[in-house]
């Protein structure tokens, strides 16, 4: 059941660590209704949801703490879209590796951890997506090393998939919230809108 009612939809953002709040704030800029989703239960309130950057190993063990695996699961599942933005990408994907770690499989990718060099963890390179152009900001990003073939590339770096699709999924491995690039939420809350307006119980209302 969503939890919107007229117009925009209602997006939630997994609050349990990393970095949530910038999302937030620039769906909100976008037009998007956000709440922050800490229990299993509140994403049945949400057409959408972020899976934001973070540390990955930290966030394992919060779900496990908090009994999300199976609820974030069977959100994916349902078809309701997610952004899923670096350590995002890492919990859905299908192989982990550097070093190898429990992953949902969600998202028919294999990642690196931690894959572009030690010394230049964090950057920024400039890249242009649906008609803008900004900078790819990536902090100790995962590298996706393999896409299945049913995984579209919206953009790359270096030959590098740095932005894919696969139906729900949206799934970025760098941190497009913390640059002026407003497309890619933009899609997202179409994406949303679009899941938004029928009732999820499918009498299409
Ligand atoms: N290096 C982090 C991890 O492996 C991901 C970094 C990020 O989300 N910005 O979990």
């Amino acid at each position: 059941m969503a939890g919107s009612t007229a117009g925009s939809p209602r997006i939630g953002l997994l609050a349990l660590q990393g970095a949530y709040d910038a999302h937030g704030r620039l769906l909100r800029r976008l037009g998007a209704d956000t709440t922050e989703v800490r229990l299993p239960a509140q994403l049945n309130e949400v057409d959408a949801l972020v899976l934001p950057g973070g540390e990955s190993t930290t966030l394992l063990k919060l779900i496990d703490a908090f009994v999300f695996e199976e609820a974030l699961r069977a959100f994916v599942q349902s078809g309701r879209p997610v952004l899923a933005t670096c350590m995002g990408v890492i919990l859905l994907a299908e192989n982990v590796t550097n070093p190898p770690q429990r992953s949902f499989g969600l998202l028919p990718v294999d990642v690196e951890r931690n894959s572009y060099g030690r010394q230049v963890e964090s950057f920024e390179a400039q890249a242009t997506f649906a008609g803008e152009t900004f900078d790819l900001v990536f902090i100790r990003a995962p590298r996706i090393t393999r896409t299945g073939p049913e995984v579209e590339t919206l953009l790359t770096y270096e030959n590098d998939p740095v932005l894919v699709r696969h139906g729900n999924i949206l799934a970025a491995t760098f941190h497009p919230e913390l640059s002026d690039c407003t497309a890619i939420h933009g899609q997202f809350i179409e994406m949303a809108s679009r899941i938004s307006k029928p009732n999820h119980a499918g009498t299409g209302k």
